[in-house]
């Protein structure tokens, strides 16, 4: 993958990357696919982000060994995979319960086990786990959902993509300052919608 050429720079996130074979979390159909710089499709209508963005977001949240972070929008697991090799804890919710349950046996194939999943409406959070030091949302919300806002720790970074139009979304990154929130734009994005809720089927 031509990652290094497109501005990630941090070695840690690259070999983090290496380290997860992202053939295991898509489907047996694009398998052939799995290493090309693109989103595919999973199950539930879903995607798996671009190796891409999944690396330039895991770049921009600053992760430490030390960190404890919360991913919203499990998926397939490839992005909450990389992140377990960069910090000390995950905690994923996922609002489709077939994907959670996926997700959960390709951690367990891989043995990564400082990963925790929860089927739940991720914009509530994951309140018995807070404050996180850092948040990871890999969905598309209209507004950045309060309750993630407030899981956040003082000084810690927040990484969203937020609505700039019907289609595309704006990459936002927050940090949690003594004085409040500051916001920086990042990058031009493209998610699939925050929907409420679980979702009925799957
Ligand atoms: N991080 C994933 C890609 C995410 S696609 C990966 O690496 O594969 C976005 C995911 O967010 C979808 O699986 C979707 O079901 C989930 N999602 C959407 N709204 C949600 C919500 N309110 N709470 C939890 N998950 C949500």
């Amino acid at each position: 993958m031509a990652l290094r050429h497109n501005g990630i720079r941090d070695t840690r996130v690259l070999e983090a990357i290496e380290s997860i074979p992202r053939d295991l979390f898509v489907p047996e159909t694009f398998r052939d696919q799995a290493w090309a710089d693109m989103a595919l499709p999973i199950s539930c209508g879903q995607t798996i982000s671009q190796p891409y963005i999944v690396a330039y977001m895991t770049q921009e949240l600053e992760l430490e060994p030390s960190t404890r972070v919360l991913e919203i929008g499990t998926g397939s697991g490839y992005q909450a995979a990389i992140l377990s090799r960069l910090a000390r804890r995950v905690y994923t919710v996922e609002r489709h319960r077939a994907l959670m349950e996926q997700a959960r046996a390709r951690f367990e194939k891989l043995g990564l086990r400082n990963i925790e999943t929860r089927l739940g409406d991720g914009s509530r959070g994951w309140p018995e786990a807070a404050p996180f030091d850092r948040v990871i949302v890999t969905a598309a919300a209209g507004r950045t959902p309060p309750a993630l806002l407030d899981q956040l720790a003082g000084g810690g970074v927040m990484i969203i993509p937020v609505d700039s139009g019907p289609l595309y979304q704006k990459l936002i990154r927050i940090r949690r300052t003594p004085e409040g929130f500051e916001r920086e734009e990042l990058l031009p994005v493209r998610f699939v919608p925050l929907r409420k809720g679980i979702a009925r089927k799957g």
